[in-house]
């Protein structure tokens, strides 16, 4: 191995015997953590078992990022977490890394008129996170600034500084820029541990002595905790969603464009569009798998149901053939209060989790930062709100921001 390379397939040569704390898992959630804990000057080593970085959940995403929150915990993540990736070069420190971030906006929209007030609440507590640029939108305002979508919807929420990046140039960025190393195509196969808490970690290609471990193993989070005989309070669920190839009926301009009712969207990508329909009834998955299987009519039904939200659909719907849809399909990850597990484990000194997003792509930064921040002692784990030990001490609060696809 070339000894300058970071990013590689260990032998039993050049596997690290030893490091102050191992990553699980090479998702966004993963290589923002290892970044942030090199960065805090511990030698960091992260362990993926795919061939490449961003290569599971987080390249299955819609990528998009809002600072429409309405649990502070949330937003307390997600607020910092733009402003990194607003100066990501920056904050990874490689001039010029470009993440294609686009600030197009975000449109939530309801068929519901009793939903105003409600939406009036969120946009006041948006205020009073210091997101000064979200908005209530009635329905002439709907009409007048963003003509494809329904006369049906009446009222709404928008936030011209929401949108969305590029997943794989972030994740890319944060490792790059980072004093980690990431290991390939190396499974963790399970944790050792000692009197003083985490011992080791082992691998496919052998064994790695640490004191500390970050679970952020995305959809088999649950299956590191079972190494140290843990059971996490997550539940996968499957989410599917289409890619339409590019038609001149797409507005390209347009925001990421939301139906709380019916909890579909769509946005512009390329000329084409991304769309999604988040199933409430989706069942939970008990073991999930890294081919997630799609529906061979999910396309048929989302594009239907999207047609409610923006009429165009149905004339590009008629405009279309198999070979423009692409439906693929990752999980979200669910805790009781729809807000990730962030921070150690009590009853494993040294296991910590950073694990059960939906929203991973936009949350990531802070949530990396804030696991080395806790690692480091630079934060008490009582200062942290979404630590997982919440539960159990009955500080549990639903959440209640709009597209989780859960009620
Ligand atoms: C359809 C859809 C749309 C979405 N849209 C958005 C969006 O617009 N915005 C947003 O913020 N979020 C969105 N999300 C959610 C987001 O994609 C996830 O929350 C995020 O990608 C999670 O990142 P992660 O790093 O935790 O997980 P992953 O990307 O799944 O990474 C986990 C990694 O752990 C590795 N791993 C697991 N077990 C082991 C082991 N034993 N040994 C070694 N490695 C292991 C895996 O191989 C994997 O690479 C969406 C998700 C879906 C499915």
């Amino acid at each position: 191995m070339n000894p300058t390379r970071k990013i590689f397939v260990p032998d039993a040569a050049s596997l690290p015997k030893t490091a102050d704390v191992v990553v699980v898992g090479g998702g966004i959630v993963g290589v923002a953590t290892a970044f942030w804990l090199s960065r805090a000057g511990l030698d960091t080593v992260l362990v993926e078992m795919r061939e490449g970085l961003s290569t599971l959940t987080t390249p299955l995403s819609v990528e998009s990022f809002r600072a429409q929150m309405t649990e502070s915990a949330m937003a307390d993540l997600v607020l910092p977490s733009i402003r990194m990736y607003e100066n990501f070069a920056e904050t990874v420190g490689i001039p010029g890394h470009d993440i294609a971030l686009k600030h197009q906006g975000y449109l939530f929209v309801s068929d519901d008129a009793a939903m105003a007030e409600k939406l009036r609440q969120a946009v006041a507590v948006h205020h009073s996170h210091g997101v000064t640029g979200s908005e209530f939108v009635d329905a002439d305002a709907i009409r007048r600034r963003f003509p494809y979508i329904s006369e049906r919807m009446v009222c709404g929420t928008f936030h011209q500084n929401d949108g969305w990046l590029s997943s794989h140039e972030a994740t890319q960025g944060f490792a790059k820029g980072s004093h980690a190393k990431f290991l390939l195509q190396t499974r963790v196969t399970g944790i050792g541990t000692d009197a003083a808490g985490v011992a080791a970690v082992h691998t496919s290609r052998g064994s790695i002595a640490t004191r500390h471990v970050v679970n952020a193993a995305g959809p088999f989070a649950q299956s590191i905790a079972q190494m140290v005989g843990v059971t996490l309070p997550v539940d996968a669920v499957r989410r599917q969603k289409v890619h339409v190839a590019p038609k001149p009926q797409i507005p390209r301009s347009a925001p990421l464009c939301i139906d709380i009712g019916a909890e579909t969207y769509w946005r512009p990508e390329h000329g084409g569009a991304l769309m999604a329909w988040v199933d409430p009834d989706e069942p939970v998955t008990a073991n999930p798998l890294e081919d997630v299987p799609t529906d061979w009519d999910y396309a048929a039904v989302l594009l239907d149901k999207i047609t409610a939200l923006s009429p165009f659909w149905a004339e590009v719907a008629e405009t279309l053939s198999a070979s423009d849809l692409t439906t693929t399909a990752g999980y979200y990850m669910y805790t009781p209060d729809d807000q990730p597990l962030i921070g150690p484990v009590d009853a494993v000194n040294g296991f910590h989790l950073n694990c059960g997003y939906w929203a991973g792509v936009m949350l990531s930064p802070e949530a990396g930062r804030r696991v080395s921040c806790l690692v480091t002692g630079e934060m008490r784990p009582e200062d942290n709100p979404l630590r997982p030990s919440r539960f159990a001490e009955g500080l549990v609060t639903t959440g209640d921001s709009f597209l989780r696809g859960r009620h």
